[in-house]
């Protein structure tokens, strides 16, 4: 068991907030691998100062220094990948692949992106406009730097989820400080560590470790809260973000569909679902959550999932291409995984494979693929979070369609179809932030796509424009030439026949419309 090095002053390294640190404990394995501190509400505001006070000097190296930067960072993430992987794998007990393909390659790529791309994004704007009063002026939009970003995030993704999102604060001239999940809190304080190691300078990242009350206390001191975690914190974020009328980022929990038409290569479907719903053991905000498919091709899907999920091996990863599913990273969680399949078996439903936590060291749940159910259950209308698939028989697509929107969520969704055309008609009516035909969760890595959710799923997005100009403010600047009027027309001393003439060029210009 080691003590991890935080980059802050001795006096706060676990004594700050409960007086406890905090054990990273190993769900593979329920060993404890690391204690971090527990900072309370002091250390948080003496951290928020520093990050403020080094934020100018990094706005001021430009996009160019900052990229630099992002670059060294992207080639430090690739050399030290393995360290990376394991230190993901030792908090999250995720596979090794689930760590590779879907949090290294993410942060390279992202490293890349935002590196290139927020020049395009944050460059000043001239803009044109068509109204009178601004003719022969010029007007600019400019993003600026909103300053100090506070980053929360959960367990089930350190770096993608978490630390991603520092990446374009950054970029955009921030100093930001990340409170991860208190689960996983290793990858963030190694991530921070190599971007020191690469140039970042002092104070400008720093992670702030500890609980819900640490990420409560980081709200009251930034400029921009950037949340990713459950609905219902997610609408304390909300709150807390209002009360200081600071802007709120709001990605949230997600209940996705997929909806398999008669006409779908059921080969590849069958494989999606069975990919999408059990990698990283399910715990991922765009999983495949439940599966609505049409009567006619119904018994075959199932027999295909089914066969291929039970095919799945379930355990501790030792390395790269020892089981398929990993652990279930959070405690609590397997409570509910358990109480979601129990509650749909008591409610007439029929498992086809698994349902059962796995006897052991460790937090494991069997691969679990469930039929027969309906609304009624959790399991189709709350977020598992855990490695099952309930699939539900459906007359059409309509019916499809009802059931995939009756949800408070919309994180994503996916239709599979071999009528790209019908598919891509269906995802426009699916109420969720991102639809895929033919895919899933792929949209992700999509980074010039926003990523975020409708309905209860959040506010705002990731990736894309808005997914750096959310981390600056906008200012609008008009610029009057040299050679103009002293006195321009509307101004006092108000006079009628003035007053009548412009009453008269205004009719002129708007009052010539249709009436029908
Ligand atoms: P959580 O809401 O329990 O915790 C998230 C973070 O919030 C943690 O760091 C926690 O310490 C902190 N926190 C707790 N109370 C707080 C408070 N009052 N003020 C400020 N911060 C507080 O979520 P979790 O269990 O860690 O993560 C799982 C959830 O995250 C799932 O619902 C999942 O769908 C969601 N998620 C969403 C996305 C997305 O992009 N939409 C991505 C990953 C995970």
């Amino acid at each position: 068991m080691a003590t991890v090095e935080q980059h802050i002053p001795e006096t706060h390294n676990g004594s700050a907030g409960t007086g406890e640190g905090i054990a990273v404990e190993n769900p593979a394995t329920g060993e404890i691998v690391a204690t971090v501190a527990d900072l309370g509400p002091e250390a948080v505001a003496e951290m928020a100062a520093r990050g403020r006070a080094a934020q100018p000097a990094w706005a001021a190296f430009g996009f160019e220094g900052r990229a630099r930067v992002l670059l060294r960072a992207q080639k430090w993430l690739m050399d030290n990948a393995e360290q990376v992987v394991s230190t993901i794998v030792s908090e999250t007990g995720k596979t090794y692949e689930d760590a590779m393909f879907a949090e290294i390659s993410y942060g390279g790529g992202a490293f890349g992106f935002w590196a290139k791309q927020a020049p395009h994004y944050l460059g000043d704007e001239r803009v044109k406009s068509s109204q009178v009063l601004v003719k022969g002026k010029k007007l600019i939009l400019r993003f600026r730097p909103l300053g100090l970003i506070g980053v929360i995030g959960p367990w089930n993704y350190p770096l993608t989820n978490s630390f991603g999102d520092c990446i374009p604060a950054l970029a955009a001239g921030n100093s930001v400080i990340l409170k991860p999940s208190e689960i996983t809190p290793l990858t963030s304080l190694l991530l921070a560590e190599g971007l020191r190691e690469c140039g970042l300078p002092e104070n400008v990242l720093q992670v702030a470790t500890g609980r819900g009350p640490t990420g409560a206390a980081l709200i009251d001191h930034v400029d921009m809260i950037m949340f990713t975690g459950s609905t219902r914190t997610g609408r304390k974020v909300a709150e807390a973000a209002a009360r200081r009328l600071i802007p709120a980022s709001l990605e949230l929990g997600g209940k996705d569909p997929m909806i398999v038409l008669s006409d779908a290569d059921l080969e590849r479907a069958a494989n999606f679902a069975t990919y999408y719903s059990m990698q990283n053991a399910g715990q991922t905000c765009i999983s495949i959550e439940r599966a609505y498919v049409e009567e006619a091709v119904y018994d075959e899907f199932v027999a295909k999932v089914s066969d291929k999920v039970r095919a799945l091996r379930v355990g501790k990863p030792d390395d790269y291409g020892t089981v398929e599913v990993g652990a279930i990273t959070f405690p609590p969680q397997l409570d509910t995984i358990k109480d979601h399949v129990g509650d749909a078996i008591q409610k007439g439903a029929r498992v086809l494979t698994g349902g059962h936590q796995v006897a052991g060291a460790g937090r494991f749940f069997e691969p679990t693929v469930v039929v027969d159910v309906d609304h009624s259950m959790k399991i189709m209308t709350e977020e598992t979070f855990g490695p099952t698939l309930p699939i539900m028989k459906v007359r059409d697509a309509e019916e499809a369609l009802r059931l995939a929107n009756d949800t408070p969520y919309g994180l994503g969704a996916s239709v599979f179809t071999r009528d790209t055309e019908r598919g891509e008609a269906i995802a426009r009516r699916i109420e969720a932030g991102a639809a895929t035909v033919n895919d899933a969760m792929i949209n992700y890595a999509a980074l010039e796509l926003p990523m975020g959710g409708a309905k209860a799923s959040g506010l705002g997005s990731r990736h894309g424009a808005g997914g750096i100009r959310k981390f600056c403010s906008q200012q609008a600047i008009v610029v009057t030439p040299r050679l103009a009027l002293k006195r321009e027309p509307h101004m006092y001393p108000y006079k009628a026949r003035t007053s009548r003439l412009l009453g008269r060029f205004f009719k002129f210009l708007y009052g010539r419309g249709r009436r029908d």
